[in-house]
């Protein structure tokens, strides 16, 4: 009754802001606040009217503020490609911009973030515990935290003892970031209100997976926890499947759920649902294939249609560099034609058939730059068969930037090399610079599971190989020094364990 009485005359105050990004730390590729304003950097209350995946609670909170009853306030939001780990002055720069916004705010009854979950700065291994927890110190105990994360997270225990509560995306190609936010407003609304009390509990799976929900088992496995929600208490499950590049102490497989009050039914499902995934390891994603064996079923079915051939080892949506050129250089040794290639990221190349223009044949060296994963570079005689500038493409509703992008041909492939990196999600990573995908054969593009929501469509078949990139298929490959062991792969399954 109070607090009703006290709403009337104190309407209640959100803040809401946003920092996401992914840290690749193999990648050479530095992170910095000049990474945020060129990824996508909205000062506060400059957020545009549309949403995007790590801005989804505040577009969702903006749309509610009037129905729902509160003010929002917004603060500063940041997004950069996925890259190597930030440097420390500039993780705390764009951190403490919006804590001082936070602190500007004050009072408030809640507190919105929408973050990625796998940000790693120099000094900071865990940078969304970090920023959680001053803002826990800045507003105090009773005032309610609710996140928003991507799946490809270090749930660590830090974030989940910090916050009220938190919800992941389920499905990867991601998706349902919108619906996702609609939840967590719904419950930190609830909780506010003092109509829900969120408890959560999280179990560690010890173990290391890729989780497409596109195909089975991962499929069944979200659709199967979607089920449990809304019953017995439970207000949410989420699945953090880990981000395998990230070499933190935390990286792994965790299940959230999230009860209203009810804390040991929370802990006997989270364990019950993280054993069931661990018994299902293994199985997720989709097989890999040799490059020639790929090939040859694409040259050899009499089917019309392109194969849609996927090389998640080069994966600039994961920080890698994107300009690796072994598979590109084997297709133009085997002489293949009615091909599709890309993205490269190669912006010194981009802007030399920039100056040529459309239709100008020239000598270009492009590719294998970046690292030394990058493999060597392309030396051709190319024709530049299509440009845009800032260029973008589709994620769902959300629109990603390529910047400059031009497409080349040399003998049968057509490449799509970009001044910005980028995966390839939308089919404008080729369309828009003048690749006609309907006609090819074979469309070989970098990317790990994003683009198959606009490519599974159009692909007479999608099939997954090594393109011998950055971030192996086999991750035992990688030099972890960080991460907490045993963990499976890298060891035998050890046990899990309810963390909270
Ligand atoms: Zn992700």
């Amino acid at each position: 009754m109070l607090s009703m009485f006290w709403r009337l005359i104190y309407p209640m105050r959100l803040f809401v802001a946003s920092l996401a990004t992914e840290t690749n730390t193999f990648s050479p590729i530095p992170t910095t606040r000049r990474s945020f304003e060129a990824g996508a950097y909205f000062p506060a209350a400059t957020h545009p009217n549309r949403i995007t995946h790590s801005t989804a609670p505040l577009w969702v909170a903006r749309q509610r503020a009037g129905r729902d009853g509160y003010t929002l306030i917004e603060g500063s939001c940041f997004w950069a490609d996925p890259a190597g780990p930030c440097g420390q002055a500039d993780y705390e720069s764009v951190r403490d911009e919006i804590l001082d916004q936070l602190r500007a705010a004050l009072p408030v009854d809640g507190v919105l973030l929408g973050l990625h979950g796998a940000m790693v700065a120099h000094g900071y291994a865990d940078c969304e515990g970090d920023l959680i927890t001053r803002v826990r110190e800045i507003v105090g105990p009773h005032v309610k935290i609710g996140v928003e994360l991507d799946p490809h997270c270090h749930l660590t225990e830090q974030c989940v003892r910090q916050a009220d509560v938190i919800v992941l995306f389920k499905e990867y190609p991601h998706t349902d970031y919108a619906e996702r936010a609609e939840e967590l407003l719904d419950i930190l609304l609830g909780s506010i209100r003092g109509t829900l009390r969120p408890v959560m509990s999280l179990y560690d799976c010890r173990m290391i997976e890729r989780v497409p929900t596109s195909r089975s088992p991962g499929r069944d496995f979200v659709d199967g926890m979607k089920a449990l929600e809304g019953k017995n208490n439970v207000l949410s499950i989420s699945l953090a499947h880990g981000f395998q590049l990230g070499d933190v102490a935390d990286m792994g497989c965790r299940v959230l759920v999230v009860t209203d009050g009810n804390k040991s039914y929370g802990e006997a499902l989270a364990e019950q649902l993280g054993e069931s995934f661990r018994r299902l390891r293994g199985q997720f994603a989709a097989p890999s294939m040799t490059f020639d064996s790929v090939l040859d079923q694409a040259l050899n079915d009499p089917e019309p249609g392109p194969y849609v051939i996927a090389d998640p080892t080069d994966n600039a949506g994961g920080g890698s560099p994107s300009d690796n050129t072994n598979l590109l250089r084997r297709m133009i040794s085997s002489n293949i034609q009615g091909a599709a290639f890309g993205p490269i990221w190669d912006p010194v190349a981009v802007e030399f058939c920039l100056g040529a223009g459309v239709g100008a044949t020239l000598p270009l060296r492009f590719g294998g730059k970046a690292a030394a994963t990058s493999g060597v570079p392309v030396d051709a005689e190319v024709e530049v068969i299509g440009v845009v500038h800032n260029g973008m493409q589709s994620f769902g509703d959300a629109k990603v930037p390529i910047g400059d992008a031009v497409g080349i041909r040399l003998r049968g492939i057509e490449v799509s090399l970009l001044s910005r990196r980028s995966q390839a999600i939308g089919l404008e990573v080729f369309t828009s610079v003048g690749i006609d995908l309907q006609s090819k054969r074979i469309i070989c593009l970098k990317s790990t599971n994003h683009f198959y929501a606009a490519y599974a469509p159009i692909a007479r078949a999608v099939l997954y190989t090594d393109g011998g990139g950055p971030s192996p298929l086999d991750i035992r490959r990688l030099p972890y020094r960080n991460v907490e062991r045993p963990l499976w792969p890298l060891d035998p399954l050890p046990s899990g364990m309810l963390i909270i």
